[in-house]
């Protein structure tokens, strides 16, 4: 999506508010299925003494299992955005700082950025999930199995292995 910025470019102090559905085709997301609502990503670009800066968030529902019991879940993600934009790239300038086009910026770019940048690989569907028994696959989140104490240390230790991976 390109906002054309032609009305704050030269304005100090105006602002620009944004609201855009991102495009997430040719994105790959390891740590989830799919999306459950559309991605929107809102804000507003504002100009500080000639300095344009991007601000906002982009909001959207996914589709995961938990990456303890493997249950589907759904979450909802508020992932900011916070980015600069600038006529030219110098050296020293920050990776958040991008490029305008003329009169307009490529705020579809920031918003994959950001996106990508701040898309965990796992999900829990709680910080405290059990997981699944190693030795008969079940839910421990729905009560303990029946292999108890008997279960085999060396299955605990790869189940831990597979988890950190
Ligand atoms: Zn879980
Ligand atoms: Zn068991």
């Amino acid at each position: 999506m390109r906002l054309n910025l032609k009305d704050i470019i030269e304005i100090s102090g105006a602002h620009l508010p944004f609201s855009f559905e991102v495009d997430t085709d040719g994105l790959d997301f390891e740590g989830i299925q799919g999306f459950s609502s559309p991605v929107i990503a809102s804000g507003e670009v504002i100009n500080h003494a000639g300095a344009l800066s991007v601000t906002g968030e982009i909001r959207c529902g996914i589709e995961c299992l938990c990456a303890r019991c493997l249950k589907s879940l759904q979450k909802e993600l508020y992932i900011p955005i916070e980015a600069y934009l600038a006529e030219e790239l110098q050296d020293e300038e920050l990776e958040d700082t991008y490029l305008l086009d003329g009169d307009f910026a490529d705020l579809g770019e920031i918003a994959n950025d950001a996106l990508v940048l701040n898309m965990e690989q796992k999900y829990l569907c709680s910080e405290d999930c059990k997981g699944i028994c190693p030795k008969c696959g079940k839910n421990l989140n729905d009560g303990p199995c029946d292999c108890g104490e008997d279960q085999d240390p060396r299955l605990a230790v790869l189940a831990q292995l597979l988890e950190k991976e």
